[in-house]
Parts: C-alpha cells; sequence; structure tokens
C-alpha cells in the first residue's frame, strides 16, 4: 500500500503525501482546498455551501 494522488490541477502523480503537499504548496498556494479534496470525497462537507 502506498499514497498515489494525481494532481487535479496540473495532472502530475505524487507516491508521496509529503510531495504532493508541498508540490502544492509550491504550485497552487493561490488554490483553494476544496480543489484537491473534490476528487475523493474526503471533505463531502466542505463543498456545502448551499446552507
Ligand atoms: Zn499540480
Amino acid at each position: 500500500m502506498g499514497f498515489a494522488k494525481t494532481c487535479p490541477l496540473c495532472k502530475q502523480d505524487f507516491f508521496s503525501l509529503v510531495d504532493y503537499m508541498s508540490h502544492i504548496k509550491n504550485n497552487h498556494n493561490k488554490e483553494r482546498p476544496e480543489v484537491f479534496v473534490r476528487e475523493n470525497g474526503e471533505l463531502k462537507w466542505s463543498l456545502r455551501d448551499d446552507g
């Protein structure tokens, strides 16, 4: 088992959470966090803004 994640913005593959988070910080630090959690649905609650 291991970490595997594709950046939703630039489609780059990462196999380390540290690398992935670092990539986001360095390249997409202006993006909202929802962009990165939308795919796996970990934080569905954060997308509920219709209340
Ligand atoms: Zn990226």
